[in-house]
């Protein structure tokens, strides 16, 4: 195709939001349901969206790919837990047909990793290369309290099913006071043993899940200064766009992350933009600022609609969040759970 042709291609030219971020990642949320309830994600008795607001498939399937005509080199499938909602797998395939043609540089799933046994060499097969599982501790009684319903057993499995299918493995875990801050040394050398990198997440004040958030918050600045001790952290120069810090810990190679909304500002070199189950655009992670796509998408075959929200919504992108957890904000900072924006 001629250049003339690229250009003239209406809804191709690139997402620019106010502050010149080019927005290039998109994180869709397909369920807000989980087989879980972690402490920090989700009360117990959580009330999930009815079936009927939620997008089909091949709903999802076109505004994803909407995304992706406007310039959207990456995207990650989450939620709620993506691989449970039925025939996910078909979502997947459709959307790797992207990747193949060379217009999407990433297809990727945040996890629990409960799934992944049956899903693993279908999600490689789709043209997943690399997941993120996410797991806060080894100790198989903590993970069933952190997790309430799920069985440590059950994510192992999973995750010896992603190894052996191929795909890269990146472990997640939410740092929690008095929970899990003794086992990052074991989780560490654990990840150096599996071959996985290791990212470790500061609890953010998101949705109303019970206990008091001051009693989960534990700053990262002491995780990383006790295995500091223990392990050679090298500053990496690796980005991902987002709000992690990257060091390679010198005796294994891997990568180790610290992912700290609350105590850095990360906003400048924001390229993301979150996508609901509903259609809801969220610009921010941290506002409650949204762009309703549903209606749009709905209102008529042609894109043209949708086209037009997207661009009006990347418009109103804001400068930044304002996350804070202390004794004045005891209440959660954005009333949405992590589970319906996406992690
Ligand atoms: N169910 C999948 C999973 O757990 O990986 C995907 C969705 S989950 C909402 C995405 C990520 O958000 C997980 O790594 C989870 O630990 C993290 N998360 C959930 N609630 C959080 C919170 N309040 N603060 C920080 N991270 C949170
Ligand atoms: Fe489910 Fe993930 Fe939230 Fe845990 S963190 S309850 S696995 S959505």
């Amino acid at each position: 195709m001629s250049e003339l042709a690229v250009m003239a291609k209406p809804g191709s030219t690139p997402l620019i939001d106010p502050y010149q971020r080019k927005i290039t990642y998109l994180r869709v949320s397909v369920t807000d349901r989980c087989d879980f309830r972690c402490v920090y994600c989700m009360a117990e008795d959580m009330t999930f969206l009815p079936k009927a607001e939620i997008l089909s498939l091949e709903e999802l399937d076109r505004l994803c790919s909407a995304f992706v005509r406007m310039g959207v080199r990456k995207l990650r499938l989450t939620g709620g837990e993506p691989l449970v909602r039925r025939n996910i797998m078909s979502l997947f395939r459709a959307l790797g047909r992207h990747v193949e043609a060379g217009d999407l540089d990433e297809l990727t799933v945040t996890t629990n990793g409960s799934q992944l046994a049956k899903y693993a060499a279908e999600l490689r097969d789709a043209g997943v290369r690399r997941i993120n599982v996410s797991l806060d501790t080894l100790d198989p009684a903590k993970f069933a309290a952190i997790t309430r319903w799920g069985k440590l057993a059950q994510v192992l499995d999973g995750l010896a099913a992603a190894k052996a299918a191929g795909l890269a493995v990146k472990i997640n875990a939410v740092a929690l006071k008095g929970v899990n801050e003794d086992e990052f040394d074991r989780m560490v050398a654990w990840c150096g043993d599996e071959g996985f990198d290791l990212t470790i997440i500061e609890v953010m004040p998101m949705g109303d899940i019970g206990p008091d958030r001051l009693d989960q918050y534990l700053p990262l600045s002491l995780v990383r200064a006790r295995l500091a001790q223990k392990w050679r952290l090298e500053e990496s120069a690796y980005r991902s766009g987002g709000p992690a810090r990257y060091f390679t810990i010198g005796e294994t190679g891997r990568r180790l992350g610290f992912i700290t909304p609350l105590t850095h500002n990360f906003c400048e070199s924001c390229n993301r933009v979150r996508l609901t189950c509903t259609g809801t655009l969220y610009m921010c992670l941290g506002q409650e600022d949204a762009a309703d796509l549903r209606d749009p998408l709905r209102a008529s075959e042609g894109d043209e609609a949708l086209d037009a929200a997207i661009r009006e919504a990347i418009g109103r992108k804001p400068k930044g969040h304002d996350f804070i957890i202390d004794r004045r904000h005891r209440g959660p900072a954005v009333p949405r759970h992590m589970s319906v924006t996406g992690g």
